[in-house]
């Protein structure tokens, strides 16, 4: 398995953000990052127009949000060629991107910001809806407008990694909760805009710069082959599923590489002489481990299962014997910082 890492929910001037693709692209690729998922909002204007591609060692895949004529249900959405009227409902919208061959995540689910009258929330509210692959359990953006207070904007404004704390909790429960029933994949994104915004009434500040936002919520993803680099219609589209493939899947991890980077974390369970990774399901049966491994030299690391906290390390590595059915995942923390939140590993249910 080959670990990629890449940052998702990106916004340019196809909709409210304030850079060009290519532009943003190179930032990303300035950010040794292996992927950019750009989302404008119900526009596929950057794929139409030819942008989706790689720049230098990163690869810029192109889709959309999309949300409902309420401007809530933020969704997004990968892999489909044509954006839907916000006129259809979130059920509508979400039901087209599968038949389309698509992939979607809930954005900002638990979204409550309310300190900037021009940014509402805008949180999902159909959870009627199952057709989708995974939530954003992670948003920099919403966290980082929801911890704003008249005391500490200045140093938000000046400090934007700073700021950025943990998930939602009650994202992370809901998140557990829907994995009990079936698979919910777990992704971040970091809303990146770079909006420029006269704050303080006597200067512009450019809030979020894309350069400094992609240095915190990442996703990591694993493929079972090198991603092939090269501008071709055949070669592009080859890396594009196996990304996608490997989001939907679950194959993947989300962290705040902020503080300290994760590239090199592993979770995986053992049964017998057989790997399970992130993402896959597997049986219970007499001998099944689960075995986590760190790139640094101690963190707190916690077990969870159905969304309880069954054991905890101090440890660069750590190892848990599987004796009841469940759904698996792993948190990292490191002193004390929300760190690393894997995607779950079936077994037995
Ligand atoms: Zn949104
Ligand atoms: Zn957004």
């Amino acid at each position: 398995m080959i670990e990629y890492v890449g940052v998702a929910h990106v916004h340019s001037l196809f909709s409210d953000g304030t850079g060009e693709i290519p532009e943003i692209a190179k930032y990303a690729d300035e950010s040794d990052l292996d992927f950019l998922l750009m989302t404008d909002h119900n526009t596929l204007r950057g794929l139409q127009e030819g942008f989706e591609k790689w720049y230098g060692k990163t690869l810029c895949l192109i889709g959309c949000e999309i949300n409902d004529k309420e401007n809530r249900n933020h969704y997004l959405a990968f892999g489909i060629n044509e954006t839907y009227s916000t006129r259809l409902s979130a059920k509508e919208y979400v039901r087209k991107v599968k038949e389309a061959g698509g992939i979607g995540f809930l954005a900002h689910p638990h979204e409550k910001r309310n300190h900037m009258k021009e940014h509402p929330p805008y949180p999902w509210v159909d959870w009627s809806i199952e057709d989708y692959n995974g939530i954003e359990i992670w948003n920099h953006m919403s966290e980082w407008m929801e911890n704003l207070t008249e005391q500490n904007k200045y140093t938000s404004f000046l400090h934007p990694l700073r700021s950025i704390v943990s998930p939602p909790p009650e994202t992370l429960k809901l998140w557990d909760e829907l994995n009990v029933k079936r698979k919910v994949v777990g992704m971040g994104g970091v809303d990146a805009h770079a909006h420029k915004q006269n704050l303080f009434g006597f200067f512009e500040v450019e809030i979020f710069p894309y350069k400094v936002l992609f240095k915190s919520i990442h996703n990591h993803v694993f493929l079972p082959e090198p991603l092939v680099k090269g501008n071709s219609k055949q070669k592009l589209s080859k890396s594009k599923a196996a990304i996608y493939e490997a989001l939907a899947y679950g194959r993947s991890f989300v962290a705040n590489d902020y503080h300290v980077n994760s590239k090199g974390f592993q979770f995986f369970a053992k049964s017998g002489k057989k790997k399970y990774y992130m993402g896959d399901y597997l049986d219970l049966s007499e001998n099944v481990t689960l075995y986590v491994t760190l790139p640094v030299e101690s963190a707190e690391i916690k077990i969870i299962r159905n969304g309880k906290e069954i054991a905890n390390f101090s440890s660069d590595k750590a190892e848990f014997e599987v004796k009841k059915a469940g759904v698996y995942r792993v948190e990292v923390s490191y002193f004390n910082k929300a760190w690393i939140y894997s995607n779950h590993i079936r077994i037995g249910i």
